[in-house]
């Protein structure tokens, strides 16, 4: 499997568009792996997890049609991870010989609700809406999508809604994604552990960095995260460890989140990072 992080930042991108703070202003200096847009992954260039505002820039800067990916994976309704006002020139006179017909869209509830609201006010065309299939999503009841098996999990985050984080499964490696979440619930860690697949990648939220708040997890509970799966057995020594979902509230340049990490075996995820495993 091959994953890229299109964007690593957290819920406000990094520098936050509105912010004049210290760490915004040094990494508007800094430029590079310190400049982190909203929170998306492409997995094997076909399986896209959230559709955040930064998806236009995401895909041009990574040479990506969106036209040719069929599935996605939503993880919550936040504006950093879900606008689907996007959708709408999918297709007629704004897309031509697109690559898939159909997309398929996972998620809450309100994923759905969210659509209909937006375009409820504004419209959709028709032949645009057609060719966009909802698909409810619930915590700890697996399913298909394009030859993966993905298995929801209930995520640490967001009460008001039903908010996720998925298991992505191709039958060689496991990746398991953990955005967004505060430190997983018992019942979520119960279903990872009893998975009955090591994990060969996971992918953590790192928001809080070495603050707290119960529904992001900071850097001391990746770490903790790590060994405990490690320790469980759902993970092995050569399992990649990466963090992501950085803020300019809580951490500092890329490099100052390296050191932070730096003997514990998790790598601190940047704008294009790709992993394979
Ligand atoms: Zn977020
Ligand atoms: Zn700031
Ligand atoms: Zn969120």
């Amino acid at each position: 499997m091959k994953i890229q992080i299109l964007g690593s930042g957290g819920g406000e991108g990094y520098p936050a568009l509105f912010c004049s703070c210290a760490h915004c202003n040094a990494a508007r200096k800094a430029g590079g792996k310190s400049l982190r847009t909203l929170s998306q992954t492409l997995i094997d260039g076909k399986l896209l997890i959230d559709l955040p505002s930064d998806t236009p820039s995401h895909f041009l800067r990574n040479n990506l049609n969106l036209g040719d990916i069929g599935y996605l994976l939503i993880t919550h309704t936040h504006a950093d991870h879900y606008i689907p006002q996007l959708l709408d020139t999918r297709g007629e006179d704004f897309a031509h010989n697109m690559g898939v017909e159909q997309l398929h869209i996972y998620g809450n509830e309100e994923v759905k609700k969210k659509f209909d609201g937006v375009f409820g006010m504004y419209g959709i065309r028709e032949s645009i809406r057609k060719n966009i299939l909802f698909y409810k999503a619930e915590a700890f009841r697996p399913f298909r999508a394009d030859g993966y098996t993905v298995t929801p999990l209930k995520a640490h985050h967001a009460p008001e809604e039903k908010p996720l984080n998925y298991i992505i499964d191709d039958g060689k490696s496991v990746l398991l994604y953990l955005l967004d979440t505060g430190y997983p619930f018992a019942e979520t860690l119960e279903a990872i552990v009893g998975y009955g697949k090591q994990f060969d990648c996971v992918v953590m939220d790192c928001t809080m960095g070495i603050n707290y708040y119960e529904g992001h997890m900071n850097f001391a509970q990746d770490v903790q995260l790590k060994e405990y799966l490690c320790g469980a057995g759902a993970c092995r020594k050569d399992t990649k460890f990466i963090v992501a979902h950085v803020t300019h509230n809580h951490a500092g340049l890329h490099e100052e989140v390296e050191e932070y990490f730096k003997d514990s075996g998790i790598s601190v995820a940047y704008d294009g990072m790709t992993v394979e495993f």
